[in-house]
């Protein structure tokens, strides 16, 4: 039945385990071989694409699954307290679904609700601003099996915590009204006024838009296709959540401008499964644009426009917010980011042409297909041209989100939101750049400090290496385990930041910190591991006291790893007496 409502295509694989996981609340070998064979895989094939992702489980959870976020600034909030509280009180372990089958608990990666957080996921639906009264609650109706369509709706409310608004956040736009002006203006003159705008990819990189799409439509194929990146995993980042909670009609437009500009049929909205609450209304804004002639075939009555847009639900893997294995999700398998080149632009999506841009890029192009490029590149620096949308959460008086002109600085960015006796700022996520208050004139542009829009700051009474380690186990976590240097060092990471943590740290141990997170940087197959050192390497550098002062003074080397008390159980098993074995 599932294959068929997928019109048995493996591409839509992913989505088939989550009609599975949805309704058994796990994948069980039946439902893999059922898929291995209506769909001609190999078992190991779809048994390893179900064993990739997060949110699918290979044993039954419970009939409320709880996802604690474990996003760091959520972390200083109190989040362990509220989840040891939770556990005890509906005595759970984390993890382990309670006897009864009613409850699992456990914990996930940032959920995109920093700026509302301590947050968490009951059944894919998100409930922020938890505090004990809260979860005494939520315990009350998950003991009294009442359904989540029962509870109190103002638990699940997200707010947009819009603080600073320029052009993108601005006016609302006239639905249609991008596509409109495109088809009157033409494609070639909306195509070099997006060239003229400098608009550059809102996802970190900042590859020119202009050129993306251009190189798109100038690859020979008879095929191509749009992909938005929804995916947005990097810890501390929500402002795509805003705008596909308040701004989807702008994000589509900016898909359809674009399909039109480099001759695509179809498009993905490639959504993150932590923002599964977004997925219905997101199919509502479709339906509803396909009603008003703004999707589908021929598009406001050209016969010659025809494109549509599927949602993609990812499920739960960080990884995948990188192009190349976001487009292997997409196609159904694991997401193992894939070599390149070949490009996207030219070998993307069934290795057909196909455009991969950010949520914020397609909303800004919608803009740009409107008022034309001028505007928005009088705006910014030389290199960054326009505005940045922000997600700053943290120590702050009014997180949420900002948007800026490129070139702000960091120092005016913390006036605005109202932080105080700042520490450092970690910009960009955990893979981010953190930033002491020596550099808080630093600017945000590409050519200064480059962002995807995570801010996340944190005042003098914090402990750093606290951040460290949530980052370290973040990496740990969301490796996709492909390559070793990224695989083996990210927990060699971990388990050292774990060994200073605890205060059996030595001077070498911040040495062999050094050394891998090098090798990391250098050696590893995407930018997961290449950027997965970052926090460990800006901190020894900038913050080394916050190491030193955890340090054992009085040696320079102690093991990490007790051998004789390893040992000891394989001694009472064999019953031998060899103390000195390890010598
Ligand atoms: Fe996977 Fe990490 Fe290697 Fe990237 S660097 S392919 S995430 S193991």
């Amino acid at each position: 039945e599932i294959t068929h409502s997928y019109a048995y295509q493996a591409t839509e694989l992913v989505q088939m385990l989550w009609q599975v996981q949805e309704k058994l609340s796990y994948i069980p070998t039946a439902a893999i071989d059922s898929f291995a064979e209506i769909l001609k895989l190999p078992r190991a094939y779809v048994a390893g694409v179900a064993g990739f992702y997060s949110f699918f489980h290979d044993s039954p959870r419970g009939q409320y699954d709880i996802y604690f976020s474990d996003n760091i600034i959520e972390h200083l909030q109190g989040k362990p307290q509220l989840m040891d509280y939770l556990l005890q009180k509906l005595k759970v372990e984390i993890g382990k679904p309670r006897a009864d089958g009613r409850v699992t608990i456990d914990n996930t990666a940032c959920i995109g609700m920093s700026d509302q957080g301590p947050a968490m996921l009951v059944n894919g639906y998100t409930v922020t601003q938890l505090t004990q009264a809260k979860l005494d609650k939520i315990a009350e109706l998950i003991e009294t099996q009442t359904p989540l369509s029962h509870w109190p709706t103002e638990f699940f409310q997200v707010q947009d915590n819009i603080q600073h608004k320029h052009i993108l956040l601005g006016e609302p736009l006239e639905e249609g009204l991008a596509i409109r002006v495109m088809l009157a203006r033409g494609t070639d003159a909306t195509l070099a006024e997006i060239e003229k705008s400098g608009l550059r990819g809102c996802g970190g990189a900042g590859f020119k838009t202009a050129t993306k799409w251009a190189f798109c439509r100038n690859t020979h194929a008879d095929e191509r296709y749009v992909v938005c990146n929804a995916d947005e995993g990097e810890p501390g980042t929500f402002k795509d959540r805003v705008l596909l909670q308040s701004y989807a009609d702008l994000v589509f437009e900016g898909m359809t401008v674009c399909a039109r500009i480099i001759g695509a049929h179809q498009g993905f909205l490639y959504l993150r499964g932590e923002y599964r609450y977004l997925l219905q209304p997101l199919e509502a804004v479709l339906a509803k644009r396909r009603e008003q002639g703004l999707l589908g075939e021929q598009i406001l009555g050209n016969p010659n426009f025809s494109f549509d847009i599927k949602i993609h639900l990812g499920a739960g893997a960080y990884v995948c917010g990188a192009e190349l294995a976001l487009i292997e999700s997409l196609e159904g398998k694991r997401g193992v980011p894939r070599n390149r080149p070949p490009f996207p632009v030219t070998q993307g999506y069934l290795n057909k042409p196909t455009v991969v841009n950010n949520v914020e890029t397609f909303a800004l192009a919608a803009r740009i297909a409107v008022y034309g490029g001028d505007g928005f590149a009088a705006l910014g620096t030389k290199q960054s041209k326009g505005t940045k949308l922000l997600s700053i959460s943290g120590d702050c008086l009014r997180p949420g989100i900002y948007e800026f002109p490129f070139g702000v600085s960091v120092r005016e960015v913390l006036e605005a939101c109202g932080a105080q006796d700042t520490q450092a700022v970690q910009i960009s996520g955990a893979a981010g750049t953190c930033l002491s208050a020596k550099e808080f004139d630093r600017k945000i542009a590409f050519e200064d400090v480059a962002t995807g829009g995570s801010v996340m700051i944190f005042n003098r009474q914090r402990d750093l290496l606290e951040v460290v380690r949530n980052f370290a186990h973040f990496f740990v976590h969301e490796s996709c385990g492909f390559c070793t240097p990224c695989r083996v060092g990210t927990s060699l990471l971990k388990n050292l930041v774990e060994k200073v943590y605890t205060g059996h740290g030595t001077a070498d141990d911040l040495k062999d910190m050094s050394h891998i997170s090098q090798i990391l940087k250098t050696a590893s197959h995407c930018g997961l591991g290449q950027t997965a050192s970052n926090h460990i390497a800006d901190t020894l550098k900038k913050f080394p006291e916050v190491y030193r002062k955890r340090l054992l003074v009085e040696a320079d080397f102690e093991p990490a790893f007790d051998l004789d008390s390893a040992l000891e159980e394989a001694r009472q098993i064999t019953g031998r007496r060899d103390e000195l074995a390890y010598l």
